[in-house]
């Protein structure tokens, strides 16, 4: 396997790992500086950002009648984020774009209830409706029961050893009444739900500035939305990007689609991609439907 491919697994390992910890506020070391994901704010072009959580990241775009913030990533980090909006930019967050339903992108939003709207793909109202949801590679409803039950997490994390699956922290972070399992509920606490919803694509208008929303087919997720920024030339992709370097192992079938994704993205026109997880691929806008064919 290239070097450069294992770089991606150790990535992704840890990003396995660490998402139950992504979610808890940061902890205060003993006698030593609050402790907590390497945050900070780094300009793409123009009035484009990044905003980093650790392995997370969102993307967001100032203009003077407002924000277009892509993922809460969760509440510490959106409060965090808040502070940092409100001092450097003085305007309000007016849309909060999800990019997709999972747990480790979609919370946190509700800091920006106030002034924000909340956009998604169709699917994710349909992920939220207190059925089972969609979640990534094999985490699926074992038994039926409708409930994430530790097989659910466990049988994937143990066929794919620090790619696929959560951390021991789960059930902790996530099983709010202790009683062992965790219900749709439960996981999307604090996530508010979408209020406008689009099939294929959207676009968002602010203080003169465009936002295109591209549902590109399933993928790693059945309800992501990438971000286009036409005259930034940027795209914001979350997670499919990523799979597509690692591994088939626990993305099955996807995988496919998601490497074709890949292979378009080389003739691509996007100049920058602040996806989450890498800065450094190209994916095209002008093929909407990029992860190819439905698997
Ligand atoms: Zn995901």
């Amino acid at each position: 396997m290239p070097r450069r491919c294992m770089a991606c697994i150790a990535a992704v390992t840890a990003l396995a790992c660490a998402a139950a910890a992504g979610l808890s506020a940061a902890g205060q070391g003993r006698g030593g500086p609050p402790r907590g994901p390497a945050r900070e704010i780094t300009q793409v072009t123009g009035d484009l950002y990044r905003a980093r959580n650790g392995l997370w990241a969102t993307a967001f775009l100032v203009t003077k009648d407002g924000i277009v913030l892509g993922d809460p990533i969760n509440p510490d980090f959106a409060a965090w984020l808040k502070g940092q909006l409100d001092e450097r930019f003085h305007v309000p967050v007016r849309y909060v774009v999800y990019s997709h339903s999972h747990f480790d992108h979609a919370p946190g939003g509700a800091v920006f209830a106030g002034t924000a709207r909340f956009v998604a793909h169709e699917n994710m109202a349909r992920n939220m409706d207190g059925r089972y949801p969609q979640m990534p590679g094999d985490m699926i409803d074992r038994n039926s029961n409708g409930r994430i039950d530790q097989d659910d997490i466990m049988i994937p994390t143990n066929a794919a050893p620090g790619i696929c699956g959560w951390g021991a922290s789960f059930f902790t972070t996530w099983d709010r009444n202790k009683d062992g399992q965790v219900t749709p509920a439960e996981l999307f606490a604090d996530v508010p739900p979408p209020d406008i919803v689009y099939s294929d694509r959207m676009r968002l208008t602010l203080g003169g500035k465009v936002v295109e929303l591209v549902h590109p087919g399933l993928n790693h997720a059945d309800d992501m939305t990438v971000m286009y920024f036409p005259a930034e030339r940027a795209v914001f992709a979350v997670d499919f990007l990523a799979d597509a370097l690692v591994t088939r192992r626990c993305i099955r079938c996807r995988a496919r689609a998601d490497r074709s994704t890949v292979a378009r993205c080389r003739n691509g026109s996007s100049r920058t991609v602040p996806s989450s997880h890498s800065t450094s691929t190209c994916w095209s806008p002008a093929t909407a439907r990029c992860s190819g064919s439905r698997t």
